[in-house]
């Protein structure tokens, strides 16, 4: 049985997502993308893509304009937002937070790559803004698996980039808790704690059902994916 860890309220709103386990091979080949894509009902062509860079640009989908652009050039991103119907869109990430986000009726539906660049960015925050900005109400946010406060151990030439609170020092070491600084943008932004969602998956800790940078150094990576029916 192969593992797809997906947010089931933004399924029963009629957003098919989810973030691959290791067991469905490496998503940089696409050949194993398409897999999931049969797997889960999702047409590969309505997929999109962009080349990550660890920044802050959101492409909006909100036109056939829009989806054809972004279909037809490898956009430097590193979030979609998405309000077209029949659109879909990917990130891949091997340590960094696959970062979901939409609002109650799911007239649109964010999917960010944010890894500590874009944490500290104000990525997630910026997802919430333009949510709201779009009308969106009780907005809701899932964090797929990603690189947890036990592995996430940083030196102290980038410590200073994070929230005292999301910071732990232990036996001489210092880590990050990126969920903690995550939750704190979306609650700035008006968010209601019980409706962010955060996993008990750290990619560096389960070698067996993740890819991680940290731990392996691999190009190899998970992939997460929102795409949206109506
Ligand atoms: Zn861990």
């Amino acid at each position: 049985m192969k593992n797809i860890f997906a947010d089931e309220r933004l399924l029963s709103l009629g957003v098919v997502n989810g973030t691959t386990g290791r067991d469905f091979g490496s998503m940089r080949v696409f050949e194993n993308q398409n897999a999931v894509f049969a797997k889960v009902g999702v047409n590969p062509a309505a997929m999109l893509r962009f080349h990550q860079v660890h920044g802050d640009r959101v492409v909006e989908i909100n036109t056939d304009a829009d989806f054809e652009n972004a279909k037809n050039s490898l956009l430097n991103a590193d979030a979609w937002l998405i309000t077209r119907p029949a659109t879909g869109a990917v990130i891949l990430t091997a340590d960094c937070v696959p970062f979901y986000i939409w609002d109650g009726e799911v007239k649109v539906v964010g999917l960010a790559h944010a890894g500590w660049r874009g944490v500290v960015a104000k990525l997630p925050q910026k997802m919430a803004r333009l949510v709201k900005e779009k009308g969106g109400k009780d907005i809701c946010a899932f964090l797929g698996p990603h690189i947890q406060d036990c592995c996430f151990e940083v030196k102290d030439d980038v410590v200073g980039n994070f929230l005292p609170s999301s910071v732990i020092r232990k036996d001489g070491k210092i880590f990050v808790d990126l969920r903690a600084e995550v939750r704190v943008q979306l609650l700035a932004e008006g968010l209601q704690q019980e409706n962010i969602h955060t996993p008990c998956f750290c990619t560096c800790h389960n070698k067996d059902m993740f890819f991680s940078y940290r731990r392996d150094h691999t190009k190899d990576a998970i992939m997460s994916f929102v795409y949206k029916i109506n």
